[in-house]
């Protein structure tokens, strides 16, 4: 037995595609429900519910956390508004050509017109396209109905009407109605609104079925398009529908010589094959033939046949299209002047890769598109909306890289060397060096940032661009930079960002140039390291403390006044006042003991003790906390004296081992000789030694020399490291 399969059979566009909807969604991890079978083939629904597709029949029944596919047919207008007030996910894959006709009711009944259906009334398309009529409309499903529908009509002849047909109507009863209406209801509009799939599967089956012995149609009962190749088949020879392997019978083919075999719209690849290789084995098949090239069963892909019938285009072609349906995995796409119908795979859409579609494009949007293919048995278009932008894109760069325009792109992906930025559907190469002010290790922190950046080589020929944002940053800064000198008070304030530090200072970016804030500006406290108050890319506020034009230097002021603890000192103490200090540092001549932070103040050998102390270690231990009286304060000098001596008891003088003179003084009161005028506290204290409150530690050389040292001209201090 010879069988030939139909070039035309199995998945048609508008299924392949809403098949491609809940196949990408499942692969997102979605939870997926479709609103009635997503096709009409058992095998095909049963496989996507054990992998967790649901199937409601209504909208009550969709779970809310599913994203709910709008199958092939299309829905009535109501159901897509409903669904959007009760909030749930919707991803509609209407067939483009049902949504098409959808359009045509719609405003064709907006305007008035009476729609006229040629169809099934109980199928889920006409019901959908009824759903968009605003008025009137009938369903007829041939002409003898059709013609009681008009003769129904009052004043019919002066009345507009409009007639549409479901896309799987049978062609030849579309034609005898369209004859009848054109003869007798010339104000009759008529829309050939058959699908193109479903037109070429039946004329092919019709073919097949006069040059061959029986026919095979594969295909789910409760298809429309399936049985209707059935129909157009058994006038000419026995023909069989069945939905799988399974339903063959041998005895079909006893007798027989040649089959045709052929598949309704919604039957996948893999349900045709397992049905032609039964055929095969189970009636000891001869020959297998096909209008393209015969091939071993074996060996025959139906994707390659598929991708056979898809013939080439002019890769030049542009068009223009309105786009009329978003999904997640293609754009649909009205294409002006053509009857095909377009669409532009997720892939195709943008240079940028994972793109969210309606982040791109929204329903209305006029675009300029680039004709991948053609399917002539489908009428469809595949179209680019990449390479159009790419096309247009390199112009822009080439015209960039001339005129040294700043081109704005999004970084889309570290590669080998450097990063790649997509800029008018065009991608730039920026190399590590060029990518970033200083260079990063890591660059994927810039990945998904917009950058600005310098076109420095394009090479159109092999589509190759380079470009720099550290370039741009240099020339920005430089601006910055004349701006800033330009402005630049002493006493201003900026908002900064510490760029570096070293242990005399901190380098602050100002925005085009850079100051310093000496270590002894950062804080009242003695400060060992400037890490300890400030850390690497910290914003700080400061001010500008001197300022050298001519050598662009900027010495800058970290500390505030109302910090200062000379200020509060002032305010919240006096002499005679008993305060608790805490032992913060030793010499021979005292004691240092810490009032606040920032201040101490010298408690002299003399004032430890009411008796003679040999070495204030005798006495006291760092970090101790001692009740101490302050006996002097000299601000201007910043010199505070502290007595503990004047909180203990006054001791009695030893009569018995005081020498003659002494004994005199006994005569005296205690306070007269003892204590007060014995040792004036600060005074004695030798001068190179006296707390002069700890800003500066005694070997760093004073804040102003340093600065001097090291505030290196602004240019020189925006240079950074050689990376290239
Ligand atoms: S038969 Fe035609 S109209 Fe129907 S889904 Fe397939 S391509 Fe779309």
């Amino acid at each position: 037995m010879k069988v030939t399969l139909a070039k035309t059979a199995g998945f048609c566009f508008g299924v392949s595609k809403a098949m491609d909807v809940v196949e990408d969604l499942l692969s997102q991890g979605k939870k997926v429900c479709t609103l009635g079978p997503i096709i009409h083939n058992p095998q095909v629904v049963s496989r996507l519910e054990k992998r967790g597709v649901v199937v409601a029949n209504t909208l009550e029944e969709v779970p809310a956390d599913a994203v709910l596919v709008i199958r092939s047919h299309g829905v009535p207008k109501a159901i897509l508004e409903k669904a959007k007030q009760m909030d749930l996910k919707v991803c509609d894959a209407t067939c483009p050509f049902v949504a098409k006709i959808h359009t045509i009711v719609e405003e064709e009944s907006q305007k008035g017109a009476i729609v006229l259906i040629a169809g099934d009334e109980d199928h889920p398309e006409v019901q959908g396209i009824r759903g968009y009529c605003v008025g009137e409309s009938f369903v007829f499903n041939d002409k003898e109905k059709l013609q009681s529908i008009l003769e129904s009509i009052v004043d019919v002849q002066e009345k507009e009407i409009v007639m549409v047909s479901q896309t799987t109507f049978q062609m030849k009863v579309w034609i005898d109605c369209e004859k009848f209406v054109k003869k007798y209801y010339t104000n009759v509009r008529i829309f050939d609104t058959i699908c193109n799939a479903t037109a070429k599967r039946q004329e092919e089956a019709v073919s097949l079925s006069q040059s061959h012995d029986i026919m095979v149609i594969v295909g789910g009962r409760q298809s429309s398009n399936t049985g209707k190749l059935r129909d157009v088949c058994l006038p000419h020879c026995p023909t069989y529908l069945v939905e799988t392997a399974e339903e063959l019978d041998s005895s079909w083919f006893s007798n027989v010589k040649t089959a045709g075999l052929t598949a309704g719209a919604s039957t996948p690849s893999d349900i045709i094959k397992e049905v032609l290789l039964t055929m095969s084995d189970n009636v000891n098949t001869t020959a297998l033939e096909q209008d393209a090239p015969v091939k071993d069963s074996e060996e025959m892909s139906f994707e390659e046949l598929l991708e056979d019938s898809l013939s080439k285009m002019n890769s030049d072609e542009r068009v223009h299209g309105t786009v009329m349906a978003v999904n997640p995995s293609e754009v649909q796409v009205e294409v002006i002047g053509r009857k095909q119908t377009g669409y532009i795979p997720v892939d195709e859409l943008s240079a940028e890769p994972n793109v969210n579609p309606s982040d791109i494009v929204k329903v209305g949007d006029e675009l300029e598109l680039l004709i991948m293919r053609t399917n002539d048995q489908e009428g469809t278009i595949m179209l680019s909306k990449k390479r159009v932008d790419s096309l247009k894109g390199w112009d822009t760069v080439a015209a960039a890289a001339e005129s040294g325009e700043i081109l704005e792109g999004t970084i889309t992906q570290v590669i080998k060397g450097g990063v790649l930025a997509v800029t008018n559907g065009v991608r730039v190469f920026i190399p590590a060096s060029q990518a970033s002010a200083t260079r990063m290790e890591d660059l994927s922190p810039l990945v998904g940032t917009t950058q600005r950046f310098r076109i420095l080589e394009v090479n159109m020929h092999r589509h190759r661009a380079v470009g720099s944002i550290k370039s741009l940053y240099k020339e920005e800064r430089k601006e910055k930079a004349e701006a800033l000198w330009n402005s630049i008070e002493v006493g201003q304030k900026f908002t900064g960002v510490v760029k570096s530090m070293t242990s005399y200072g901190v380098f602050v970016d100002l925005g085009g140039a850079d100051g310093m804030i000496h270590i002894s500006e950062l804080s009242w406290s003695r400060v060992k390291h400037p890490s300890d108050v400030l850390s690497i890319g910290q914003e700080v506020e400061v001010y500008v403390r001197e300022l050298d034009k001519e050598k662009k230097k900027i010495s800058l002021g970290y500390r505030k006044e109302e910090d200062n603890p000379w200020e509060i000192f002032k305010t919240d103490y006096k002499v005679g006042d008993v305060i608790t200090v805490k032992i913060a540092s030793m010499t021979t001549f005292g004691a240092f003991a810490r009032i606040m932070d920032g201040i101490d103040g010298l408690i002299h050998i003399s004032q430890i003790s009411n008796h003679r102390v040999e070495k204030p270690q005798d006495e006291l231990k760092v970090g101790q906390e001692v009740q101490a009286k302050i006996t002097a304060i000299d601000l201007e000098n910043k010199r505070i004296s502290l007595s503990i001596r004047a909180l203990l008891p006054k001791e009695e003088p030893v009569v018995e081992e005081a020498p003659a003179e002494e004994a005199k003084a006994e005569e005296s009161p205690v306070e007269e000789t003892s204590v007060v005028e014995e040792v004036p506290a600060v005074e004695e204290a030798p001068a190179e030694e006296t707390p002069v409150v700890e800003e500066t530690p005694a070997e760093e050389a004073p804040a102003e020399e340093k600065a001097e040292e090291v505030e290196a001209p602004v240019e020189e201090a925006a240079e950074e490291p050689k990376d290239e």
